[in-house]
């Protein structure tokens, strides 16, 4: 429904600021002067959205012709249009000299051969990675970004979500969005276009449960505010979806409720090796996977083909008190990740504090805490032991695991049950070359266009900074196209 009065208007109205809305943004801004406005649904100092708590790498890629033979590659048995491999290509290697001339200080990350996650793919040594300024993490790279459209006038309305795009129905153009704000609906009008750069659908445990293959639930670790609401947005004004079931994840991390986003566990990090034994179970309170395994965000080679890492729910790590008397499990640095950056729980170094929670339990022996995590305490006890004798033999001839082959020895043991957690979701409405959002049959909704992780290109391996580096890419390009459309009113 067209609105008899608009609250607010612009030229172009860009929905999300993270990353890809404020490359949007900004290039929108620049290119002719569009009269700009983002809406945020996040209240203020809780934007940023994924991009903020980010590692804050950024890919750009050293050779067109290397990184689409790359990213044709990742693509694996998925097929992304040439023509959209090809502009994402171009624009990759752009992001330095984007940034450089805006006044930012692209850096190349440190360890660099480590970082190509593919290596033995076609053109994998095109990937080089960046990020703002002399320090990698602690969100510096976004700061950058947020201080690009702060020192333009562009106005930024926080606390306010969109809900609907508002589409003629006869031309299909999009005219604006309804939003709201304070709990009532806000009308703006878009005259030239609208950009969606609202985030994937992370906290959104319905489209989770819909479109990731075996999830009954997943948590994320980025920003709680992206909920999906830019595919039931673009759904509903014709949109065709891809790349729905890709996702970084899943990882193993603890969930409360009292927090929005996931614990990742020290003891779980593949390089991160701490006193003590270890193991994770699953709801039969067998072990199911090598705990200490260095996924590709979240993929595994499993009978040669890259699976999401097969995991159970609930799933509990266990482990004895010399772990637990070893430091904190959680690492609160604020270098990257919702709870560590935003939320900033203050972990006891004692682990007493989320003992006393309950977020850890403790019994006597690994029966008793079967009892207590509600698994069977003999199923349990047979799984430690066969766990120490395979950790004092030096072999884990189950899963092959290499690292902190520790049996759990010193008495009492402790369990903190585990959640799949994920990075972030690719799928999205579909987009083309022109960063245009298309209908199944490949025709763009005139008007409508994004950026980001909201339908990213990745379709199946993920490369790394290259979501970061594709919210540049896209974001210019769906920020150019925007502001060249000529307005409707
Ligand atoms: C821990 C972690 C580390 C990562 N590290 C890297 C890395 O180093 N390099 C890399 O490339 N990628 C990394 N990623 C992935 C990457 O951060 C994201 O894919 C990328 O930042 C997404 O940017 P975006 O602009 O599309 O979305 P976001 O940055 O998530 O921004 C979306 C914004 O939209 C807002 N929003 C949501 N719904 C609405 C609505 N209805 N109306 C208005 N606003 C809305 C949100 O509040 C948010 O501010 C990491 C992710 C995580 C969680």
């Amino acid at each position: 429904m067209i609105p008899k009065k608009w609250d607010k208007e612009a030229d172009v109205v860009i929905v999300g600021f993270g990353g890809a809305g404020a490359a949007s943004a900004v290039t929108a801004f620049d290119l002719g002067g569009a009269d700009v406005l983002i809406l945020e649904k996040a209240p203020e100092g809780k934007e940023g959205g994924n991009t903020r708590i980010a590692a804050q790498g950024y890919l750009n890629t050293s050779s067109a012709e290397k990184a689409a033979a790359y990213l044709k590659a990742l693509c694996g048995p998925r097929t992304v249009p040439d023509e959209m491999i090809r502009v994402w290509a171009e624009e990759m290697c752009l992001n330095n000299d984007w940034l450089a001339g805006l006044g930012g200080d692209p850096q190349e990350h440190q360890h660099q051969p480590e970082g190509i996650e593919f290596p033995d793919l076609p053109g994998s040594d095109c990937v080089h990675k960046f990020h703002d300024g002399p320090t990698y993490g602690y969100s510096l790279t976004w700061k950058r970004f947020e201080s690009l459209v702060k020192e333009r006038p562009i106005p930024i309305i926080y606390e306010t979500p969109a809900r609907e795009l508002i589409q003629d129905r006869t031309t299909r153009d999009i005219l604006g969005v309804r939003a709201e704000n304070g709990g009532k609906s806000f009308f703006v009008k878009a005259r030239k276009a609208v950009i969606l750069t609202c985030g994937g659908f992370e906290n959104n445990q319905e489209m989770i449960r819909k479109y990731l293959p075996g999830l009954p639930y997943c948590y994320a670790s980025g920003t709680p505010y992206n909920e999906g609401d830019g595919i039931s947005m673009a759904l509903a004004v014709g949109a065709d979806l891809w790349h729905m079931d890709n996702y970084a994840g899943p990882s193993m991390a603890l969930k409360v409720p009292e927090i929005p986003t996931t614990f990742s566990m020290q003891a779980l990090h593949f390089s991160k090796v701490m006193p003590g034994g270890m193991i994770v179970v699953g709801p039969d309170a067998r072990r199911f996977a090598d705990e200490k395994f260095k996924t590709r965000h979240g993929k595994v080679l499993l009978n040669g083909a890259w699976r999401p890492l097969p995991i159970q729910c609930p799933m509990y790590m266990v482990f004895d008190q010399t772990m637990m008397a070893a430091g904190p499990l959680y690492n609160k640095t604020p270098n990257r990740g919702w709870t560590a950056v935003i939320e900033r729980y203050d972990w006891s170094d004692d682990n007493s504090a989320e003992l006393e929670k309950g977020w850890i339990k403790r019994a006597d022996t690994p029966g008793a805490l079967a009892k207590i995590i509600g698994l069977d305490p003999e199923a349990l006890t047979e799984t430690v032991e066969h766990w120490n004798a395979l950790a004092e033999a030096g072999k884990d001839t189950d899963f092959g695991r290499a690292l902190m082959l520790a049996p759990l020895k010193e008495g009492p043991c402790y369990a903190v049950e585990l959640s799949p957690s994920m990075i972030n979701t690719q799928g999205g409405p579909r987009r083309n070359e022109k960063g245009q959002i298309v209908q199944p049959d490949g025709t763009p909704i005139p008007r409508l266009y994004s950026a980001g992780e909201l339908g990213s290109i990745y379709s199946y391996l993920y490369q790394g900074t290259g979501n970061i580096g594709e919210c540049l890419a896209f974001g210019r390009i769906s920020g150019r196209n925007a502001t060249a459309e000529t307005p409707w009113s």
